[in-house]
């Protein structure tokens, strides 16, 4: 089955709301296996409206539309698709007892103007709207169909939940499911490259990448009857997936990077501290934010200036003056450092030139080095990453987090 989402309403139009009807019915639709190739958003206009109704279903099974259902004389979804269906509006009792039982219950009473809301082609199924005033309703004619809901979100997503899921429910069969797997460390095009071959080949499951700040998904999706048949679909085709690229997986599902790295840790029982210069407390927050994260984290400080380096973390002054704040030697020291002070297994340090200002051709803005140090070892690693500050800062981040979780994965 085909369908088109069509929004109603001159504020879309102007950019004064946003679209979030459009965002919600396209994932709902997409779960139910219903195909929406196009999605559509018009003003409160009859003519265009009108246009755009033919128009859509010229090309799909049936539009949906959300808005318009005020009212007010500009609200004029209902009856524009009953105009195209050529079906006559005819008072609805139930539907003006529902409204008139919505405004008692506020203690007040519908004006006349709400009369137009109870209106409808006695061929329609009407939607009772629990959450507001304007019933929504389905047209059909032929194998054409126009489901209109009120644009409201609070009134919509009810409503769809409710009377329209339910219904496509009943006229498909298949079922669209879809597995993210998320990558750190391996760019949107080269991880595309390494796949091109897995990803032409399908068309069920078919393979979609996605890149979102500083990391890249893939999205799995398979049609099938049922959430088992398309699993079965979709494993073969992961595995193939973790076979080129297994390495740069830090999830499949939903959790973060710095979700996988905290769980990890406490999966384990290992006790980290961190101490952060360029990062400044990035890092810390980033594992802070996994609840259960107590049990292992014991301290992460922001040791910014020469001075903090030297006192809360014991770094040498001969390290900072013969090799600098930014450096292999400084970086090891820290991490070292961190974790004899508060005794973890683990003690993690960022030191980096964050920028805009104070790159030199040696030590360019971008500069980052970590260590890590876990359980009488340590590793440092030297990276220059490019962009903002804020950019440099995040990628720094992410990029620490990444290394611990490759340094965990053998633990
Ligand atoms: P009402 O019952 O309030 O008259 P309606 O069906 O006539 O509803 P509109 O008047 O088109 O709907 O929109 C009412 C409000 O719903 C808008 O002011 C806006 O806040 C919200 N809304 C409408 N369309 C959308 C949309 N596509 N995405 C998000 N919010 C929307």
């Amino acid at each position: 089955m085909r369908a088109e989402i069509i929004t109603v309403g001159t504020e879309i139009l102007l950019g004064d709301i946003v679209n979030t009807n459009s965002q919600f019915l396209a994932k709902e639709l997409a779960n139910l296996g219903v195909e929406v190739y196009y999605q559509g958003t018009v003003g409160d206009n009859e003519d265009r409206l009108l246009e755009s109704l033919e128009e859509s279903l010229h090309r799909s099974d049936m539009v949906i539309t959300t808005g318009g259902l005020g009212p007010t004389k500009d609200d004029l979804t209902k009856e524009t698709a009953a105009k195209l269906f050529n079906q006559e509006l005819v008072f609805h009792e139930e539907s003006w007892y529902e409204i008139e039982a919505y405004f008692n219950k506020l203690g007040k009473v519908p004006t006349e103007n709400n009369k137009k809301q109870a209106y409808f082609p006695k061929e329609a199924i009407v939607l009772k709207n629990n959450n507001g005033t304007a019933p929504g309703a389905i047209l059909k004619k032929d194998n054409k169909t126009i489901i209109v809901l009120p644009g409201p979100p609070r009134e919509m997503k009810p409503m769809f939940e409710e009377h329209v899921k339910p219904y496509l429910q009943y006229l498909t069969d298949d079922i669209l499911v879809s597995k993210t797997l998320r990558f750190y460390g391996i760019g949107e095009s080269s991880l595309e490259n390494a796949i091109i071959d897995i990803i032409n080949e399908q068309s069920n499951p078919t393979i979609a990448p996605y890149a979102k700040d500083t990391e890249v998904t893939l999205r799995i999706t398979a049609k099938a009857i049922s959430e088992e048949v398309a699993m079965d679909l979709i494993n073969p085709v992961i595995d193939k997936i973790e076979d080129r690229v297994g390495q740069y997986i830090y999830s499949q599902g939903e959790s973060t990077l710095e979700d996988t790295v905290a769980e990890m840790l406490v999966n384990k029982n290992l006790t980290i501290s961190v101490a952060e210069s360029c990062t400044g407390g990035m890092v810390s927050s980033n594992l802070i934010n996994y609840p259960g994260i107590s049990s292992v984290f014991m301290e992460g400080c922001i040791t910014y200036s020469n001075e903090a380096k030297m006192k809360s973390l014991g770094v040498k002054k001969e390290t900072l003056d013969k090799f600098g704040a930014v450096s292999e030697e400084t970086a090891r020291e820290m991490a070292e450092g961190i974790a004899r002070r508060y005794n973890t297994n683990i003690g993690i340090s960022t030191t980096g030139i964050a920028g805009p200002e104070g790159g030199t051709k040696e030590k360019p803005v971008g500069l980052v080095y970590f260590g890590i140090y876990i359980n009488g070892k340590t590793i440092v690693k030297r990276y220059i990453f490019n962009g903002s500050r804020q950019q440099v800062r995040l990628r720094a981040t992410k990029t620490i987090l990444n290394d611990l979780r490759l340094e965990l994965i053998n633990l």
